[in-house]
Protein backbone atom coordinates (compact mmCIF):
# COMPACT_ATOMS: atom_id res chain seq x y z
CA UNK A 1 0.00 0.00 0.00
CA UNK A 2 1.56 3.03 -1.12
CA UNK A 3 2.73 5.87 1.99
CA UNK A 4 1.10 9.17 2.29
CA UNK A 5 3.77 11.42 2.93
CA UNK A 6 4.36 15.42 3.22
CA UNK A 7 6.78 16.54 0.97
CA UNK A 8 8.97 19.84 0.96
CA UNK A 9 9.65 19.33 -2.66
CA UNK A 10 12.16 22.71 -2.93
CA UNK A 11 12.78 25.95 -0.64
CA UNK A 12 9.81 28.16 -0.49
CA UNK A 13 7.38 26.51 -2.74
CA UNK A 14 3.95 25.00 -1.11
CA UNK A 15 3.95 21.17 0.48
CA UNK A 16 2.53 18.58 -1.81
CA UNK A 17 0.94 15.20 -0.66
CA UNK A 18 2.58 12.53 -2.20
CA UNK A 19 2.58 9.17 -2.52
CA UNK A 20 5.82 6.88 -1.56
CA UNK A 21 5.91 3.73 -2.51
CA UNK A 22 6.22 0.65 0.46
CA UNK A 23 9.73 0.12 1.12
CA UNK A 24 11.84 -2.84 0.93
CA UNK A 25 12.60 -3.93 4.18
CA UNK A 26 16.39 -4.85 4.28
CA UNK A 27 17.69 -7.02 6.93
CA UNK A 28 17.90 -5.31 10.22
CA UNK A 29 15.35 -2.58 8.89
CA UNK A 30 11.78 -1.67 10.94
CA UNK A 31 8.93 -0.22 9.28
CA UNK A 32 6.88 1.71 11.73
CA UNK A 33 3.48 3.38 11.54
CA UNK A 34 4.24 6.86 12.84
CA UNK A 35 2.37 7.88 15.54
CA UNK A 36 3.50 11.30 15.49
CA UNK A 37 6.03 14.02 14.44
CA UNK A 38 7.21 17.11 14.88
CA UNK A 39 7.31 20.18 12.92
CA UNK A 40 10.33 23.04 14.78
CA UNK A 41 12.41 26.13 13.48
CA UNK A 42 14.85 23.42 11.63
CA UNK A 43 12.03 23.05 9.34
CA UNK A 44 11.06 26.38 9.12
CA UNK A 45 15.10 26.73 7.67
CA UNK A 46 14.55 24.17 5.46
CA UNK A 47 11.29 25.72 3.84
CA UNK A 48 13.28 28.42 3.05
CA UNK A 49 16.52 26.87 2.17
CA UNK A 50 18.60 28.43 5.02
CA UNK A 51 20.67 24.72 5.42
CA UNK A 52 23.23 23.71 2.90
CA UNK A 53 23.31 20.33 1.93
CA UNK A 54 19.30 19.17 1.52
CA UNK A 55 18.45 16.99 -1.02
CA UNK A 56 15.31 18.08 -1.99
CA UNK A 57 12.61 16.90 -2.49
CA UNK A 58 12.49 15.78 1.47
CA UNK A 59 9.87 13.83 3.94
CA UNK A 60 10.27 16.88 6.82
CA UNK A 61 9.91 15.57 10.30
CA UNK A 62 13.36 14.45 11.74
CA UNK A 63 12.54 13.74 15.62
CA UNK A 64 9.00 10.96 15.38
CA UNK A 65 7.60 8.45 17.48
CA UNK A 66 6.34 5.07 15.81
CA UNK A 67 4.72 2.00 16.18
CA UNK A 68 6.24 -0.97 15.28
CA UNK A 69 4.81 -2.01 12.22
CA UNK A 70 7.65 -4.97 10.95
CA UNK A 71 10.66 -5.69 11.25
CA UNK A 72 13.33 -7.65 9.63
CA UNK A 73 15.72 -9.99 11.36
CA UNK A 74 15.80 -8.55 14.32
CA UNK A 75 14.63 -8.45 17.68
CA UNK A 76 15.53 -5.62 19.83
CA UNK A 77 16.02 -2.19 20.27
CA UNK A 78 19.60 -0.28 19.84
CA UNK A 79 19.90 -1.11 23.55
CA UNK A 80 19.09 -4.76 23.36
CA UNK A 81 15.53 -4.35 24.71
CA UNK A 82 13.32 -7.11 23.37
CA UNK A 83 11.33 -5.39 20.36
CA UNK A 84 7.85 -6.32 18.56
CA UNK A 85 5.36 -5.74 16.73
CA UNK A 86 3.48 -2.62 18.19
CA UNK A 87 6.05 -1.40 20.63
CA UNK A 88 6.24 2.45 20.77
CA UNK A 89 9.53 3.80 19.55
CA UNK A 90 11.82 6.94 18.55
CA UNK A 91 15.00 6.94 17.03
CA UNK A 92 18.39 8.73 16.39
CA UNK A 93 17.38 10.43 13.35
CA UNK A 94 20.96 10.21 12.53
CA UNK A 95 22.56 7.88 10.85
CA UNK A 96 24.75 6.84 8.07
CA UNK A 97 27.72 8.00 10.52
CA UNK A 98 30.65 5.60 9.06
CA UNK A 99 32.99 5.56 12.37
CA UNK A 100 36.23 5.76 9.98
CA UNK A 101 36.36 9.75 9.20
CA UNK A 102 39.28 11.62 11.58
CA UNK A 103 36.08 13.26 13.28
CA UNK A 104 34.54 9.30 14.35
CA UNK A 105 37.72 7.61 15.22
CA UNK A 106 39.77 10.11 16.16
CA UNK A 107 37.98 13.11 18.04
CA UNK A 108 35.60 10.99 18.95
CA UNK A 109 33.25 13.05 17.42
CA UNK A 110 30.71 11.96 15.66
CA UNK A 111 28.24 14.69 15.08
CA UNK A 112 30.85 16.25 12.94
CA UNK A 113 31.26 13.11 10.64
CA UNK A 114 31.02 14.31 6.95
CA UNK A 115 28.60 11.33 6.28
CA UNK A 116 26.47 11.55 8.71
CA UNK A 117 22.61 11.87 7.21
CA UNK A 118 19.64 13.09 9.10
CA UNK A 119 15.87 11.94 8.77
CA UNK A 120 13.85 14.20 7.43
CA UNK A 121 16.55 16.82 6.75
CA UNK A 122 19.27 15.05 4.70
CA UNK A 123 17.84 12.23 3.31
CA UNK A 124 16.11 12.73 0.13
CA UNK A 125 11.86 11.43 -0.40
CA UNK A 126 13.29 10.07 -3.68
CA UNK A 127 14.93 7.38 -1.54
CA UNK A 128 11.87 6.41 0.66
CA UNK A 129 9.61 7.50 3.72
CA UNK A 130 12.75 8.66 5.51
CA UNK A 131 11.17 11.35 7.37
CA UNK A 132 7.99 12.03 10.23
CA UNK A 133 5.57 13.66 8.05
CA UNK A 134 4.29 10.12 6.65
CA UNK A 135 2.13 7.70 7.40
CA UNK A 136 4.99 5.19 7.88
CA UNK A 137 8.64 5.65 7.95
CA UNK A 138 11.75 3.12 7.40
CA UNK A 139 14.43 2.58 9.41
CA UNK A 140 16.90 1.40 7.88
CA UNK A 141 19.33 -1.01 8.96
CA UNK A 142 21.75 1.66 10.79
CA UNK A 143 19.13 3.50 12.33
CA UNK A 144 19.38 3.24 16.11
CA UNK A 145 16.04 2.61 17.48
CA UNK A 146 14.89 2.98 21.09
CA UNK A 147 12.11 1.03 22.52
CA UNK A 148 9.88 4.51 24.59
CA UNK A 149 10.08 3.31 28.78
CA UNK A 150 6.64 2.09 29.70
CA UNK A 151 4.98 4.47 30.96
CA UNK A 152 6.23 7.05 28.67
CA UNK A 153 3.53 8.67 26.21
CA UNK A 154 4.20 9.27 22.77
CA UNK A 155 2.98 12.96 23.39
CA UNK A 156 5.70 13.37 26.31
CA UNK A 157 8.54 12.32 24.17
CA UNK A 158 7.09 14.45 20.74
CA UNK A 159 6.40 17.11 23.00
CA UNK A 160 10.56 17.42 23.76
CA UNK A 161 11.17 16.01 20.99
CA UNK A 162 14.21 16.90 18.99
CA UNK A 163 14.51 20.27 21.30
CA UNK A 164 14.57 18.14 24.26
CA UNK A 165 17.83 15.95 22.99
CA UNK A 166 19.44 19.33 21.70
CA UNK A 167 19.02 20.83 25.18
CA UNK A 168 20.23 17.68 26.86
CA UNK A 169 22.95 18.03 24.76
CA UNK A 170 23.64 21.73 25.51
CA UNK A 171 22.97 20.88 29.42
CA UNK A 172 26.12 18.17 28.35
CA UNK A 173 28.01 19.90 26.39
CA UNK A 174 28.36 22.48 29.46
CA UNK A 175 30.38 22.75 32.80
CA UNK A 176 26.90 22.92 34.95
CA UNK A 177 27.85 21.46 38.29
CA UNK A 178 25.86 21.26 41.95
CA UNK A 179 24.98 24.76 43.01
CA UNK A 180 25.05 26.87 39.34
CA UNK A 181 23.32 29.63 38.43
CA UNK A 182 22.35 29.33 35.19
CA UNK A 183 20.73 31.73 32.73
CA UNK A 184 18.98 29.95 29.32
CA UNK A 185 18.60 32.88 26.59
CA UNK A 186 15.38 31.58 24.86
CA UNK A 187 12.09 29.62 25.74
CA UNK A 188 11.47 27.45 22.81
CA UNK A 189 11.40 23.54 23.34
CA UNK A 190 15.53 23.74 23.24
CA UNK A 191 15.64 26.40 25.91
CA UNK A 192 12.69 24.97 28.01
CA UNK A 193 14.44 21.54 28.43
CA UNK A 194 17.85 22.86 28.80
CA UNK A 195 16.29 25.06 31.80
CA UNK A 196 14.85 21.96 33.13
CA UNK A 197 17.92 19.60 32.50
CA UNK A 198 20.01 22.00 34.28
CA UNK A 199 17.42 22.42 37.25
CA UNK A 200 17.86 18.40 37.49
CA UNK A 201 21.83 18.41 37.32
CA UNK A 202 22.10 20.91 40.15
CA UNK A 203 22.27 24.31 39.26
CA UNK A 204 20.08 26.00 42.12
CA UNK A 205 19.44 28.89 40.22
CA UNK A 206 17.82 28.54 36.57
CA UNK A 207 17.17 32.06 35.03
CA UNK A 208 15.21 31.92 31.76
CA UNK A 209 15.30 34.50 29.20
CA UNK A 210 12.63 34.41 26.65
CA UNK A 211 8.80 35.61 25.57
CA UNK A 212 5.76 35.00 24.94
CA UNK A 213 4.44 34.91 28.68
CA UNK A 214 3.13 31.70 28.36
CA UNK A 215 6.47 30.18 27.51
CA UNK A 216 8.15 31.61 30.55
CA UNK A 217 5.10 30.13 32.55
CA UNK A 218 6.31 27.12 31.05
CA UNK A 219 9.90 27.31 31.90
CA UNK A 220 8.60 28.10 35.65
CA UNK A 221 6.66 24.64 35.58
CA UNK A 222 9.41 22.64 34.10
CA UNK A 223 12.10 24.16 36.61
CA UNK A 224 13.30 27.76 36.28
CA UNK A 225 13.57 29.90 39.56
CA UNK A 226 13.37 33.44 37.38
CA UNK A 227 11.91 34.32 33.78
CA UNK A 228 12.81 37.60 32.65
CA UNK A 229 11.17 39.18 29.07
CA UNK A 230 12.65 39.52 25.58
CA UNK A 231 10.13 42.10 25.18
CA UNK A 232 9.26 44.02 28.73
CA UNK A 233 12.39 43.59 30.54
CA UNK A 234 15.32 45.80 29.27
CA UNK A 235 18.62 44.22 28.36
CA UNK A 236 19.93 46.31 31.72
CA UNK A 237 17.42 45.09 33.55
CA UNK A 238 18.06 41.63 33.03
CA UNK A 239 21.81 42.03 33.38
CA UNK A 240 20.62 43.32 37.06
CA UNK A 241 18.79 40.59 37.61
CA UNK A 242 21.20 38.37 36.84
CA UNK A 243 23.94 39.67 38.84
CA UNK A 244 21.41 40.33 41.79
CA UNK A 245 20.67 36.10 42.20
CA UNK A 246 24.62 35.66 41.42
CA UNK A 247 26.31 37.88 44.29
CA UNK A 248 27.06 40.33 41.58
CA UNK A 249 29.29 37.71 39.79
CA UNK A 250 27.01 36.53 37.16
CA UNK A 251 25.41 33.18 35.90
CA UNK A 252 28.30 30.51 36.40
CA UNK A 253 26.70 29.12 33.04
CA UNK A 254 24.81 30.48 30.09
CA UNK A 255 23.18 28.87 27.25
CA UNK A 256 21.89 29.98 24.29
CA UNK A 257 18.93 28.45 22.80
CA UNK A 258 17.42 31.23 20.75
CA UNK A 259 19.25 31.57 17.84
CA UNK A 260 19.15 35.64 17.41
CA UNK A 261 22.85 36.74 17.09
CA UNK A 262 21.86 39.86 19.43
CA UNK A 263 21.80 37.23 22.39
CA UNK A 264 25.51 36.72 22.37
CA UNK A 265 27.16 39.97 23.51
CA UNK A 266 24.05 39.76 25.85
CA UNK A 267 24.95 35.93 26.87
CA UNK A 268 28.65 37.04 27.06
CA UNK A 269 27.62 39.49 29.59
CA UNK A 270 25.77 37.52 31.62
CA UNK A 271 28.20 34.96 32.42
CA UNK A 272 30.62 35.53 35.16
CA UNK A 273 34.65 35.73 34.83
CA UNK A 274 35.89 32.03 33.79
CA UNK A 275 32.08 31.01 33.61
CA UNK A 276 30.98 28.84 30.96
CA UNK A 277 29.00 29.61 27.82
CA UNK A 278 27.33 27.35 24.83
CA UNK A 279 25.81 28.68 22.14
CA UNK A 280 22.94 25.93 20.89
CA UNK A 281 20.84 28.10 18.99
CA UNK A 282 21.96 29.19 15.76
CA UNK A 283 21.74 25.52 13.81
CA UNK A 284 21.51 27.96 10.99
CA UNK A 285 23.50 31.21 10.03
CA UNK A 286 21.32 34.19 11.40
CA UNK A 287 24.39 36.50 10.37
CA UNK A 288 27.52 38.09 12.09
CA UNK A 289 27.08 40.34 15.35
CA UNK A 290 29.68 41.93 17.17
CA UNK A 291 31.65 40.98 19.99
CA UNK A 292 34.92 42.81 21.95
CA UNK A 293 37.04 40.23 22.01
CA UNK A 294 39.33 42.04 25.01
CA UNK A 295 36.07 42.27 27.00
CA UNK A 296 34.07 39.46 26.21
CA UNK A 297 36.87 36.57 25.93
CA UNK A 298 39.74 37.12 26.65
CA UNK A 299 39.63 39.06 30.33
CA UNK A 300 36.91 37.45 31.03
CA UNK A 301 38.92 34.49 30.81
CA UNK A 302 35.34 32.70 29.58
CA UNK A 303 34.77 29.29 28.31
CA UNK A 304 32.71 29.41 25.46
CA UNK A 305 31.35 25.72 23.43
CA UNK A 306 29.19 25.38 20.72
CA UNK A 307 27.06 22.06 20.44
CA UNK A 308 26.47 20.67 16.84
CA UNK A 309 22.92 18.74 16.84
CA UNK A 310 22.73 16.06 19.22
CA UNK A 311 24.64 12.72 19.94
CA UNK A 312 22.59 8.94 20.20
CA UNK A 313 23.79 9.22 24.08
CA UNK A 314 21.58 12.49 24.33
CA UNK A 315 18.82 10.39 23.05
CA UNK A 316 19.16 7.48 25.27
CA UNK A 317 19.92 9.65 28.60
CA UNK A 318 17.34 12.06 27.91
CA UNK A 319 15.00 9.79 27.78
CA UNK A 320 16.32 7.63 30.92
CA UNK A 321 15.66 10.95 32.86
CA UNK A 322 12.43 11.67 31.41
CA UNK A 323 11.17 7.79 31.99
CA UNK A 324 12.34 8.81 35.87
CA UNK A 325 11.26 12.08 36.56
CA UNK A 326 8.32 12.79 34.10
CA UNK A 327 6.15 13.83 36.92
CA UNK A 328 8.13 16.96 37.16
CA UNK A 329 8.92 17.04 33.24
CA UNK A 330 5.53 17.63 31.92
CA UNK A 331 7.02 18.06 28.06
CA UNK A 332 3.48 17.52 26.62
CA UNK A 333 2.72 20.87 27.31
CA UNK A 334 4.90 22.15 25.14
CA UNK A 335 2.53 20.95 22.20
CA UNK A 336 0.63 23.79 21.45
CA UNK A 337 -1.17 22.36 18.40
CA UNK A 338 -1.88 18.94 16.37
CA UNK A 339 -1.55 19.28 12.43
CA UNK A 340 -2.40 16.71 10.07
CA UNK A 341 -0.16 15.93 6.52
CA UNK A 342 -2.53 18.11 4.67
CA UNK A 343 -1.51 21.09 7.37
CA UNK A 344 1.58 21.22 6.85
CA UNK A 345 1.87 24.29 5.39
CA UNK A 346 -0.40 26.25 8.51
CA UNK A 347 1.69 24.18 10.94
CA UNK A 348 5.23 25.92 9.52
CA UNK A 349 3.55 29.23 9.04
CA UNK A 350 2.44 29.05 13.10
CA UNK A 351 5.66 27.61 13.72
CA UNK A 352 7.61 30.91 12.11
CA UNK A 353 5.37 33.18 13.15
CA UNK A 354 6.38 31.88 16.59
CA UNK A 355 2.04 30.76 17.35
CA UNK A 356 3.08 28.10 18.94
CA UNK A 357 6.16 26.04 20.88
CA UNK A 358 5.78 22.57 19.36
CA UNK A 359 3.52 21.44 16.58
CA UNK A 360 2.75 18.10 16.45
CA UNK A 361 2.11 16.31 13.32
CA UNK A 362 -0.13 13.58 13.33
CA UNK A 363 -0.69 11.53 10.19
CA UNK A 364 -3.41 9.69 11.15
CA UNK A 365 -4.88 13.06 12.94
ZN1 LIG B 1 32.76 9.59 10.28
ZN1 LIG C 1 13.89 19.88 15.23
Amino acid sequence: MPIKAAVMTAPNKPIEIWDLDDPVIEPGGILVETVASEVCGTDVHLLHGQLAGVPYPIVPGHVSVGKVLEMRDVNTDALGTPLGAGDLVTFYDVHNICGECYFCAVTKQSNRCPSRRVYGITDSAKDGPLGGWAERIYLKPDVRVVKLPDHLSADTVIGGGCGMFTGFGAVERSSITLGDTVVVQGSGAVGLSAAAFAALKGATTVIVIGAPTQRLELAKVLGADEVLSIEADAPDHRNQVVKDLSGGRGADVVIEACGNPKAIPEGLRLVRDGGCYVVVGHYTDAGPIEINPHRHINRAHADIRGQWGTEFSHIVRALTVLAKHHDRLPFERIIGARYGLEEADKALADVESLMVTKAVMEPFR
